[in-house]
C-alpha cells in the first residue's frame, strides 16, 4: 500500500503509438506546468536507446505542435529507456537500478491487454509492486469474465486504491464541463428527466480510418473500442443522480448506479457498419466482419429515465470529425401556431472535440405578422481545444493518489454487461462509403423517435 507521492514514472509499450501520441505531450506539460521531476523510464522490447526514445519525445511534440524548446530541454534528461522482454526478471532489474533511490513507482501499461498480465506478473516476481501504484489503459478486459480475470491478476499484487484505471475521456475539460453545468444549474435539475426529456444522443464521429493500426482495431470495433468504455462513460454523466455529499467517491458512486441500471442491449437496436475499404487495410482480414461504425439504442430501467432512449453514434471514416451530446427536449403537446415545430428544437447541446462549446437551442418567432418560427442556438461557451491534454490531468492525479477521474471496477464489469449480448457477429455488418454518414440501415433505428441530429460543424472561436 503507498499514500506516499509518486517519485518515478515507468512507463511500459514506450515505443507505441499511444506513448507518442498522448504521454510526451502530457509529460512536458507536467515538468513545464507543473515543475515535476523525476525519472520517466520508459520500456520495451525494442532494440531502442535513451536517445531514441528522447528523439521519440521531440517528434511527438512537433507533431502535436506542442514543442517547446525550453520546457523540452527540462523533459529530455528525465527520460530514459529500457530495452527488454516483458516477462524476462533482467528487465525489472534493470528497471530498479534506473529507478535509483525512487521508492514509489507509478507503472503506466501503454501495452497490448494481452501484455498486462505478463508484465505484471514479472513486476511481482521481482518484488516491484511494493509501494507502487499501477495505472492501465483501456480497454479493460475484452468481455465481462476477461475484465473479472484482469482485475483478479492485479489485486493479487496491488490494493485497489493504487490501482488506477484509465479512460482518458474522464481526464478531458469539457466531459467535465458536462457534469459541472448538471449541477452548478440547479434550474437544469427539475426537467432532466422522462417528462421533459424527448431522447439523449451521443455522437463519436471521426473523418479517418484505422491507419495504421488495423492488427489493433481487428480485436476490438468500435463497441470495444469507444461505446464500453469512453460513451458508456459520458451516458453515466449525463444521466446519473445528483451526488450526495463531498467525498471523492460521491460522482463515481452515482455513474456505477445508474450503469447498473442500463438495460443490456438487444440485438434489434444495434445496426453496424464497416466502411468500404477497411479490409485492405494493414493488419485487417480481408474477410473482417469487425465494425468501425456502430448505432444502437439504450434504455434506463429507473424512475428517472424510463422509456426515454439514447441514441449512441461512433464510427470512422464518416463525413466529420464531432463528438458531442445532445439532450433533447420534447416538442410542443401540440401545434398551435399553424406550423410543426422540428425535433430538437429545444436542445442543449455539449460538444466535447474537436472545439468545446455548450449550445442552447431554442424556437423563436420570426419578425413579421405570420406566427412563425425558426430555430436558434445560444452558444453559452466554446472554445477551441482542451489547453492542456487529458493524460497530463490524469497522470498528475494518479501520481497525488486521486482516483476521482478514474474508471471504477464496477462500473467496468456494468458497462460489459450492457454490449456484451451485441459483441462480435451477433448482428449483421453493413457497409458504407468513406465520407458518409455510416450505413443507410442505421436510420430505420429512430423510428417514431424522429431523425438522426448530427453533430453541428465545430466554430472555432476564442475561448468563452
Ligand atoms: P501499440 O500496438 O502501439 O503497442 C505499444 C507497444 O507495446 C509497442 O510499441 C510494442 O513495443 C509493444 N507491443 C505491441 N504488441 C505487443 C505484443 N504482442 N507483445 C508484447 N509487446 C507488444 O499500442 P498502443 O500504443 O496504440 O496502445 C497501447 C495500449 O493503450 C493498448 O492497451 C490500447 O488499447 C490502449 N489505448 C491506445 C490508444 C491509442 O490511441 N493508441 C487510445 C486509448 C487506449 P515493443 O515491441 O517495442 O515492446
Amino acid at each position: 500500500m503507498t499514500a506516499a507521492r509518486t517519485d518515478a514514472l515507468v512507463f511500459f509499450g514506450a515505443t507505441g503509438d499511444l506513448v507518442h501520441k498522448e504521454l510526451f505531450p502530457a509529460l512536458q506539460g507536467l515538468v513545464h506546468d507543473g515543475g515535476v521531476r523525476m525519472p520517466f523510464i520508459g520500456v520495451a522490447r525494442s532494440p531502442w536507446t535513451t536517445e531514441q526514445l528522447r528523439a521519440r519525445a521531440k517528434d511527438s511534440l512537433e507533431q502535436s505542435g506542442r514543442f517547446d524548446p525550453q520546457a523540452f530541454e527540462e523533459l529530455a534528461p528525465l527520460l530514459h529507456y529500457i530495452s527488454g522482454d516483458y516477462g524476462a526478471p533482467e528487465t525489472y532489474v534493470a528497471m530498479r537500478r534506473a529507478l535509483g533511490g525512487a521508492r514509489h513507482p507509478l507503472l503506466y501499461m501503454a501495452v497490448p491487454p494481452s501484455v498486462f498480465p505478463v508484465v505484471t506478473d514479472a513486476l511481482a516476481g521481482a518484488g516491484s509492486t511494493e509501494g507502487a501504484r499501477v495505472m492501465i489503459e483501456k480497454p479493460f478486459g475484452r468481455d465481462l469474465a476477461s475484465a473479472k480475470e484482469l482485475n483478479r491478476t492485479l489485486r493479487r499484487h496491488f490494493p485497489e486504491e493504487d490501482i488506477f484505471r484509465i479512460d482518458h475521456f474522464l481526464g478531458k475539460e469539457p466531459v467535465q464541463n458536462i457534469t459541472y453545468t448538471r449541477f452548478a444549474n440547479p434550474w437544469l435539475e427539475p426537467v432532466w428527466n422522462r417528462s421533459h426529456i424527448h431522447r439523449v444522443q451521443i455522437t463519436m464521429a471521426e473523418d479517418f480510418g484505422v491507419k495504421n493500426r488495423g492488427r489493433f482495431y481487428e480485436e476490438a470495433g468500435a463497441i470495444r473500442d469507444v461505446v464500453q468504455n469512453h460513451l458508456l462513460q459520458l451516458l453515466a454523466i449525463a444521466a446519473m443522480d445528483p451526488p450526495g455529499g463531498a467525498g471523492p467517491d460521491a460522482i463515481g458512486d452515482e455513474k456505477v448506479r445508474l450503469l447498473e441500471h442500463v438495460q443490456p442491449l438487444e440485438a434489434r437496436n444495434v445496426v453496424r457498419g464497416q466502411y468500404r475499404g477497411y479490409r485492405s487495410a494493414d493488419g485487417v482480414a480481408p474477410d473482417s466482419t469487425v465494425e468501425t461504425y456502430v448505432a444502437l439504442k439504450l434504455f434506463i430501467d429507473n424512475w428517472r429515465w424510463s422509456g426515454v432512449p439514447f441514441y449512441i453514434r461512433a464510427g470512422k471514416e464518416l463525413a466529420m470529425r464531432s463528438t458531442e451530446l445532445f439532450v433533447e427536449f420534447k416538442r410542443p403537446p401540440r401545434d398551435l401556431f399553424g406550423e410543426t415545430v422540428p425535433p430538437g428544437s429545444s436542445h442543449l447541446r455539449m460538444r466535447i472535440g474537436p472545439d468545446i462549446a455548450v449550445g442552447f437551442g431554442m424556437r423563436v418567432k420570426v419578425h413579421g405578422e405570420q406566427m412563425v418560427g425558426r430555430d436558434v442556438e445560444l452558444a453559452l461557451t466554446s472554445c477551441p481545444g482542451d489547453a492542456h491534454p487529458p493524460y497530463q490531468r490524469l497522470l498528475s492525479d494518479a501520481m497525488a493518489g486521486n482516483k476521482e477521474l478514474f474508471a471504477r471496477q464496477e462500473g467496468i464489469e456494468a458497462s460489459w454487461r450492457i454490449v456484451e449480448p451485441v459483441l462480435g457477429d451477433a448482428t449483421p455488418v453493413f457497409s458504407y462509403e468513406p465520407g458518409s454518414r455510416g450505413p443507410v440501415q442505421a436510420d430505420g433505428l429512430t423510428g417514431t423517435d424522429g431523425p438522426w441530429i448530427d453533430p453541428a460543424p465545430p466554430e472555432p472561436t476564442e475561448c468563452r
